[in-house]
């Protein structure tokens, strides 16, 4: 049961697009609501140092970045509630928001749940995540000057991470499960002229060698059956990452064939008054920036659309 009181909006998500999008809300006197999950903070909560958020000339940790902004959405008086969405009823307007724990009406909603890369699942490799197994090139390629790596996917984030991954890395091994690769054209060939880049197709990654770094990656060749060891001090994992929208579209917001929600016009959904910020709409830049601007676009199209609303 809802306490029958109709909030301005309801932001889901508390990575950087959800908490900048709360920021606004927040100093726009919306008194946005922001339901931050169990774990608040989203992938940055993983990662270690941050370089390339703006501001921070000597590097962040992702935790302490995601401190910070919750801090200064607090500042404004955003209500942040420690709890999971569970379902969304999008048919009638206020919007319904179930949590495991209550229920909460509101006239706009932002979806900001983000995605998660995908991994292998091999317990190696989870048990070195974050001691040289990264799915993130882009936040953890500078701490791999000199060393040699192995990329796992074959798609064009595999090529595009393999090939920024060579400014730092002296060899890049990118290491498909097929013999044929999912990249385009263009991405394939740029990693193909990259001399310090090679190519093992049609093998299994079996497991990631080491006990608190890496030293190597054990792979089976599937045609042959044997199996070989790349002796490498790092391991990127790029095979994809799934937007968190399942209950989104089951509540009628459109996605993508990757589950990705669809924009109809900036950050509005094809659901009005439901809008949509960073990765979960985002499979192409991904970036805590990118997320965070994102989450300001959508808390500016709330005010407007509450404002068309007579609010
Ligand atoms: P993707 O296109 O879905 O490719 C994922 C790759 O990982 C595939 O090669 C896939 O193998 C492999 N893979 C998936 N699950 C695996 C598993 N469990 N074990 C081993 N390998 C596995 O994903 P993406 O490369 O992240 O690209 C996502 C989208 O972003 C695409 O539309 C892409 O074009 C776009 N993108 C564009 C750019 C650019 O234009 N600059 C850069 C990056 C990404 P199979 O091929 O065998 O399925």
């Amino acid at each position: 049961m809802t306490n029958g009181k109709v909030h301005n909006t309801i932001i889901i998500g508390s990575g950087p697009a959800g908490l900048t999008a709360a920021l606004y809300a927040a100093r726009a006197e919306l008194k946005p609501i922001l339901i931050a999950g169990h774990k608040p903070g989203g992938q940055l909560m993983d990662t270690t140092e941050v370089e390339n958020f703006p501001g921070f000339p000597e590097g962040i940790l992702g935790p302490d970045l995601m401190e910070n902004m919750m801090k200064q959405v607090k500042r404004f008086g955003t209500e942040i509630l420690q709890e999971n969405v569970e379902s969304a009823d999008f048919t009638k307007s206020p919007f319904l928001i179930k949590t495991e724990k209550g229920e909460y009406l509101t006239k706009s909603v932002i979806i900001a749940t983000g995605a998660d890369a995908n991994w292998l699942n091999l317990p190696s490799e989870q048990k070195l995540r974050g001691k040289g197994v990264s799915a993130c090139a882009t936040c953890d390629g500078f701490f791999f000057k000199g060393k040699d790596l192995v990329v796992a996917g074959g798609g064009d984030s595999a090529m595009e991470e393999a090939n920024f991954l060579t400014k730092f890395a002296t060899s890049v091994t990118i290491v498909h499960r097929r013999p044929e690769f999912r990249a385009s054209k263009i991405m394939l060939k740029r990693a193909q002229d990259n001399p310090k880049i090679k190519f093992v197709a049609d093998a299994a990654i079996l497991e990631v060698l080491g006990e608190t770094s890496v030293t190597g990656v054990k792979i089976k060749h599937n045609s042959s059956g044997k199996e070989e060891i790349i002796p490498v001090q790092g391991l990127f994992v790029a095979i994809g990452h799934t937007p968190a929208a399942k209950i989104f579209a089951a509540a009628g917001i459109e996605t993508d064939v990757k589950g990705y929600i669809v924009v109809k016009n900036y950050t509005r959904t094809n659901i009005e008054g439901v809008f949509v910020a960073g990765d979960v709409n985002d499979p192409r830049y991904r970036q805590a920036v990118s997320a965070a601007g994102m989450g300001c676009m959508a808390a500016l199209d709330v005010e407007k659309y509450l404002e068309s609303l007579g609010d």
